[in-house]
């Protein structure tokens, strides 16, 4: 199995160690040709505007569409969960994002209360104790179409979701240490 991480901007480091340390072997995608072998692929956080102008530069929309028309799962946290998103609330004027999951993502939707927080949440699938959930001027899940399941919520709003192949969580599991979320990914969200 071969994980890619898209290493364009943002938190890419830390999720390729946290693959390494599952012993996936992990690629720092720069460019689009290396994801013709992917089994999947992680949009990691950071800001969502800079990475989407820097998708566009390097032309990686319509190749990470049609890779995961293929089959390659995908994993968006945080700005990454913005750019799976098909409705991207509060974004920029003409932000682009790639479409694929049935989700409503609102940008920066608790920095309206506190930029950045830890909690403590209750995910589903997952074994054992609590997920412990770094939130950095974080999008919240809005709406989940009906494919969709919404796996974690903190007061109220989503904020994990999986449709298919396709996984979108606003908070930052490669910060934690804890290797469930990814162990989750490769095993239960990458088709066998
Ligand atoms: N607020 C950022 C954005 O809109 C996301 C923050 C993050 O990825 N930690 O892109």
């Amino acid at each position: 199995m071969r994980v890619g991480v898209l290493a364009l901007q943002g938190a890419f480091r830390e999720h390729i160690v946290m693959l390494e340390a599952l012993e996936v072997a992990a690629v720092a995608v720069r460019l689009p040709n290396q994801l013709d072998d992917l089994d999947g692929l992680i949009i990691p956080g950071g800001e969502s505007t800079a990475i989407g102008k820097l998708m566009e530069s390097y032309e990686f929309f319509e190749p990470i569409a049609g890779r995961h028309a293929e089959g390659m799962a995908v994993w968006g946290t945080c700005a990454g969960a913005i750019l799976v998103a098909k409705r991207v609330l509060d974004g920029v004027t003409g932000q682009r994002s790639l479409g694929l999951m049935d989700i409503a993502v609102r940008r920066n939707a608790f920095g309206r209360q506190v930029d950045s927080f830890e909690v403590d949440l209750d995910f589903a699938h997952l074994h054992g104790e609590d997920y412990r959930g770094v939130f950095i001027r974080a999008p919240w899940i809005e709406e989940v179409g009906a494919g969709a399941e919404v796996l974690a919520r903190h007061e109220g709003a989503i904020v994990a979701a999986r449709e298919g192949n396709m996984l979108a969580t606003v908070f930052h599991p490669e910060l934690t240490g804890d290797p469930r979320i990814h162990r989750y990914f490769i095993e239960d969200v990458i088709p066998t």
